[in-house]
């Protein structure tokens, strides 16, 4: 048995996900490899090799690294590392655009979303936007996994892997990398934030959105919110938590205005408490709340904001 976690990064850090795939690596076998393709990947391959429970990183440096696409990373782990059994991605827009095409070239059945590990060979899944967990069994010799990382504690840096060099591989595609659209700001990132302040329709235009914004900066907190938002156009659609959107895990998620549709509630489920604000005291986000104020959202963040001053 032995598992390679394919990491994802930024050129300069490792993606925190790749911590809690580490911990995902260990319920499977006692260590795990890492693979590391970058365009100078020195010192991500570095950070990689410090994961507790690694044994090895794999490091492919090529210019044509240093955007990544599924192509370039399937042809890679093929090439290179398929002699591994279990192959482990995060279940994000990276994983999930790789993961697929390495199973399929395997011929084996890929595991999504995966969030328990019963035995090296049985998985826990979410079915039906999270309403009932599927478990799971793979019969095929190769596995083929993207983790949710938010069901796994993640990892400590008390590693210590050797670090190995691997030919870069180039890819037959002819899709060409065109550019990359990245939202800057200075708040904390929705899906590893501690706290996350979200606003439903409850809040009705920009402005409100702004005061919510402003609660969020004294809370050092991200910001989410609902599908319904992101298509009244309120919202960016970074900003959306659920099914369609973002995945969280927060200690702590304030919802406002937020009815609780099961797609919603999809991706707050992990969140260690769980704070509802409704005028309506039949919002069926009461059903999961840890704490429930049934009040007007405006007047709480404003109220919030006063305290917190
Ligand atoms: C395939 C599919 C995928 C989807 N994916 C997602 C997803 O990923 N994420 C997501 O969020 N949704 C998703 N949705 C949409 C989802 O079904 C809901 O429509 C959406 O979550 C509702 O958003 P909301 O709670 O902001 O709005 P509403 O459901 O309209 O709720 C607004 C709430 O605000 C309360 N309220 C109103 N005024 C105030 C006030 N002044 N003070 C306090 N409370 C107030 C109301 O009582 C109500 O409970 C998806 C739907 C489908 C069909």
């Amino acid at each position: 048995m032995s598992v390679l976690i394919v990491a994802e990064h930024n050129q300069e850090v490792l993606n925190p996900a790749v911590y809690s795939l580490a911990a995902a690596a260990l319920k499977i076998d006692s260590s795990f490899d890492v693979l590391v393709m970058a365009a100078d990947g020195k010192k991500v391959a570095e950070e990689a090799s410090k994961l507790t429970g690694v044994r090895k990183v794999l490091l492919s440096e090529s210019a044509e690294f240093q955007n990544l696409l599924p192509q370039t990373i399937s042809t890679q782990v093929l090439t290179t590392s398929s002699e591994y059994t279990y192959f482990l991605f995060v279940a994000n827009p990276f994983g999930k655009a790789a993961a697929p095409r390495v199973a399929a070239k395997l011929d084996v059945a890929q595991f999504s979303e995966v969030i328990g590990i019963v035995d090296p060979k049985t998985f826990k899944r979410p079915i039906y936007a999270g309403s009932l967990i599927s478990t799971v069994k793979a019969l095929d010799d190769k596995v083929v996994l993207t983790i949710r990382a938010t069901a796994f504690d993640p990892v400590g840096k008390e590693g210590n892997g050797a670090i190995e060099v691997v030919e870069p591989v180039k890819a037959p595609t002819n899709i060409k990398f065109l550019q990359k659209n990245r939202v800057e700001n200075d708040r904390p990132d929705l899906q590893n934030a501690k706290i996350v302040i979200a606003g439903g329709r409850g809040l009705v235009d920009e402005a409100e959105f702004e005061e919510m914004a402003q609660l969020a900066d004294q809370l050092g907190g991200a910001i989410g919110t609902t599908r319904a938002v992101v298509d009244a156009g309120i919202a960016p659609n970074d900003w959306q938590i659920g099914q369609t959107g973002k995945i969280i895990a927060p200690d702590l998620y304030i919802g406002l205005g937020i009815s609780g549709a099961i797609q919603h509630i999809a991706g707050i489920k992990d969140a260690k408490v769980i704070v509802a604000v409704n005028k309506d005291p039949e919002a069926p986000i009461f059903e999961v709340a840890d704490y429930g104020l049934v009040a007007d959202a405006m007047q709480t963040i404003r109220e919030l904001k006063e305290k917190l001053k």
